[in-house]
């Protein structure tokens, strides 16, 4: 049995980590943590891997603290850059047991990671490319870091295969076109009843190929978020991972 411990534990997708973890034969509930309460209660004696869904002020802070206690950690929470990508890194290489792990994700959805790499697998043999991401209405940020990220990696596959920059006759001046993101123009549309929807609508003379991912609702990360806990806890990934696609054999 795997022994997972969940920080953020109260909280909306800790608590569906907590249920998914109930729910699966190969897994064990070790430990719940939330806002108050000291991750250092988490170590390598009662605990093989935690799952970190916080807050971004909290984040980095809590994954250290797991390192150091010697367990690996699967990471959803949002707000991570470079640098502190780099100190997890650095906490690794120092961390008290071989081979240890750290996976950050910043979407579970196996879909959407799907909808990505597809995308990028598409866009070279398309003149145009275009992201519609739709959310609920009370998401803080737009576009979606999951759209920015889908048109960073068409722009770089488009730059790979030579491809100039996308048609556009637009005369008018105005955020009509969405925001432009490596030259890939990404629409964000906010609509109660939504949940988290991404399209990628790639166009030639004559012909349009659409890709599209649907998140219903917060089951749809479980299934990633498990996957990730299986490959860390495996042992083959040693070290930090950035993205469920690392575990998809893509
Ligand atoms: P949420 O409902 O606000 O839950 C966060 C929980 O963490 C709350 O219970 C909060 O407690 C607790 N918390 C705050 N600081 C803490 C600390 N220092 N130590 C332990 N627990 C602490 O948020 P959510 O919707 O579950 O989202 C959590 C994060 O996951 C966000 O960054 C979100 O963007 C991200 N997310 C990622 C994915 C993905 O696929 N990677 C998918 C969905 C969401 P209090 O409320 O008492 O402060």
């Amino acid at each position: 049995m795997i022994r997972v411990a969940v920080v953020g534990a109260k909280g909306r997708m800790g608590s569906s980590v907590v249920q998914a973890v109930n729910g699966a034969d190969d897994m064990t509930l070790s430990h719940t943590i939330d806002h108050g309460q000291d991750p250092a209660q988490i170590n390598a004696g009662n605990t093989d891997i935690a799952v970190e869904f916080t807050v971004p002020a909290a984040t980095l802070g809590n994954v250290l603290t797991l390192v150091g206690q010697g367990v690996d950690v699967v990471v959803g929470t949002t707000g991570w850059n470079e640098d502190k990508l780099e100190q997890v890194r650095q906490a690794l290489a120092k961390a008290p047991r071989k081979g240890q792990a750290v996976c950050v994700a910043p979407n579970f959805a196996i879909s959407a990671v799907l909808a990505d790499y597809f995308a990028a697998q598409a866009a070279r043999y398309f003149e145009s490319v275009e992201v519609v991401e739709m959310h609920h209405p009370d998401k803080v940020d737009a576009p979606s870091g999951t759209a920015i990220h889908t048109a960073q990696a068409i722009a770089a596959a488009r730059r790979e295969a030579g491809l100039g920059p996308v048609p556009d006759g637009t005369l008018t001046d105005g955020g009509s076109r969405g925001q432009v993101i490596d030259g890939v123009h990404v629409h964000a549309v906010r609509l109660r009843g939504l949940n988290a929807h991404e399209e990628i609508l790639l166009g030639n003379a004559g012909e349009q190929l659409v890709i599209r991912a649907d998140s219903f609702d917060r089951s749809s990360f479980m299934q990633g978020v498990l996957l990730a806990v299986r490959k860390v806890v495996s042992g083959g990934y040693p070290g930090l991972s950035v993205g469920l696609d690392t575990f998809l054999d893509l």
